[in-house]
């Protein structure tokens, strides 16, 4: 899906050929585009459930193709894995989300996905120390979102890896709680500080007691185990006030805002969303 100015996605389906060369040339040119600056990170408000304030931004990638226009993640960030160009652009990442949120008017954090492949690196720990200390971003501002995949392999070095990290002083955040094989196995191989309950349970949350008791239930447990947690895509004010009652801490979704541009962030520090 091409991504249409904001957030609005336009399909293209070309025939088999066509795509393979699309594919192809594709890579070639995602291999240049840290190079050429094609990247750039748009930002989604996090807020408090209870008071709505703001309480940072996730940054969100996206890649600005000279033919294609703007393209979502799910159009590049899998071919970035498979050809290592991730290392580069994941640590382009790191050090503009951090330079961008060392300049924000207000303190606030700010997110920053990391895929599993980049733990393969061998110093992603120093990698993210580095942008840190290039920025003079505080440590306790840096959020770092890891799925379960990440877990999957269960190796040392990996756990090894997060505790670094969190020795840094930076969060970790559980993220798209829910979604995978065995989530509650993976809150006990490391002791997260947030947990992101996927959309997936949010969304059905006006229509489904299930989904209620488990929205419910997740929040309860990171409670008890002292970690936040987050309900991911709230779109309406109904979902909103289902997951304050039933205990998530944090939210995040379009009824507060979509991804925006940097230049746009701003305006929403003077005005976020009123509720
Ligand atoms: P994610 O980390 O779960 O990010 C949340 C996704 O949900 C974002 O899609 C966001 O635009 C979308 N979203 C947020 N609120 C709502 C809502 O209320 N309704 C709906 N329908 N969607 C909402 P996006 O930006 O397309 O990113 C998709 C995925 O790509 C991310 O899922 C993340 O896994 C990956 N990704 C994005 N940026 C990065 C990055 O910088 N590095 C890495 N490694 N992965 C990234
Ligand atoms: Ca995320
Ligand atoms: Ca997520
Ligand atoms: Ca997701």
């Amino acid at each position: 899906a091409k991504m249409e100015g904001r957030g609005t996605c336009r399909s293209f389906e070309p025939g088999m050929d066509a795509r393979l060369q699309e594919r192809r040339q594709l890579e070639a040119e995602l291999a240049e585009a840290v190079a050429n600056n094609q990247f750039v990170l748009h930002y989604q408000p996090l807020h408090d459930a209870a008071t709505s304030e703001l309480t940072g931004f996730e940054a969100l990638v996206r890649w600005n193709h000279p033919r294609l226009g703007l393209l979502a993640p799910s159009e590049f960030i899998h071919l970035s894995e498979e050809t290592g160009v991730i290392d580069g652009l994941g640590e382009w990442i790191m050090r503009q989300a951090c330079a961008d949120a060392a300049q924000w008017p207000l303190p606030v954090k700010v997110a920053v996905n990391l895929s599993p492949a980049q733990f393969k690196q061998q110093g992603l720990a120093l990698q993210v120390a580095a942008a840190l200390a290039a920025s003079n971003l505080l440590p306790s501002r840096l959020e770092l979102e890891i799925t379960e995949s990440v877990l999957l392999a269960h190796n040392e070095h990996t756990i090894r890896t997060l505790y670094n990290l969190r020795d840094l002083g930076v969060g970790i955040a559980m993220d798209d709680f829910g979604t995978g094989y065995s989530s509650l196995s993976y809150l006990r191989s490391f002791p997260f500080n947030r947990i992101k309950i996927d959309r997936s349970f949010v969304s059905l949350m006006c229509e489904s007691s299930e989904s209620r008791a488990i929205v419910k239930a997740v929040a309860d447990l990171g409670s008890t185990l002292g970690m936040t947690t987050t309900a991911e895509g709230v779109e309406t004010e109904d979902q909103y006030r289902l997951v304050k009652e039933n205990g998530c801490t944090d939210v995040q979704g379009w009824l507060f805002g979509r991804p925006m541009p940097a230049s746009d962030l701003p305006a929403f520090f003077e005005a976020p969303r009123a509720l």
